[in-house]
């Protein structure tokens, strides 16, 4: 879904992405780990389409979505009113009901952003990015601000979602477990490039398809 080919991204003097070659395939789940600073989050949004200034070859097929740390809720509008916002659908309405429902969120659809908890936070703006039914879905370290247990349940939502919808991801994190746990492959950027690529061995440390699952989600 998406192919970066000697993608290079200078601020000034400053090279963070040096000519970075990166294949992205249909359904897959990669994790991104990498140093403050390396270009994690340059790299999502130059493949987000919001970099104007990045030279070299890129190229996305199909719709992208990106859920950044920080959910980027609009304050003044409602959950419901967030998920729907630029939708281009014939249905937006039915869409965001029941992109709440699957992130459990469907009793908060009235709440103002900011009297949602950092978890729900979370699921709304994975909502959000859901409901545009994306190719390829960017997750910017979408889940360090939550609480561990808050983080499991979003973890198996995100696994849930992905086995359901089935869009490539590619999840940004700090945290070594984490990638493992969720992600199919493993990349490191470092000096601007992908410095260390591996893939996560079968069987994984994930409880992708454990059937406590259910029971821990709904006692969390
Ligand atoms: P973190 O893990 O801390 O989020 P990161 O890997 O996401 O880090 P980036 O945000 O991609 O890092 O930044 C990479 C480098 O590019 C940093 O040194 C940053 O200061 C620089 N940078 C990013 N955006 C700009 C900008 N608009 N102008 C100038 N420098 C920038
Ligand atoms: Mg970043």
């Amino acid at each position: 879904v998406a192919t970066a080919d000697g993608l290079t991204r200078r601020f000034g003097e400053r090279t963070v992405l040096d000519r970075l070659d990166l294949e992205i395939g249909r359904g897959e789940f990669i994790a991104l780990l990498g140093r403050s600073g390396s270009g994690k989050s340059t790299l999502l949004r130059a493949l987000a389409g919001l970099d104007s200034e990045a030279e070299g070859g890129l190229s996305v097929t199909g719709s992208v979505a990106v859920a950044f740390q920080e959910p980027r809720l609009v304050p003044w509008k409602r959950v419901h009113a967030n998920i729907t916002l630029g939708l281009a659908v014939p249905d937006p309405k039915e869409k965001a009901d029941a992109a709440l429902a699957e992130v459990g969120l469907t009793e908060r659809a009235g709440a103002w952003p900011l009297t949602l908890s950092g978890g729900e936070a979370q699921r709304a703006s994975l909502a959000r990015a859901l409901v545009r039914e994306p190719d390829l879905l960017l997750l910017d370290e979408p889940f360090s601000a939550l609480d561990a247990l808050t983080r499991i349940t979003i973890h198996q939502l995100v696994l849930q979602l992905w086995s359901v919808h089935r869009p490539a991801v590619l999840l940004v994190t700090h945290d070594v477990d984490e990638a493992l746990l969720l992600a199919d492959r493993v990349l490191v950027l470092d000096r601007g490039r992908i410095a260390h690529e591996s893939d996560v061995p079968a069987p994984r440390p994930r409880h992708r398809d454990h059937p406590d699952l259910t029971s821990l989600r709904t006692t969390l």
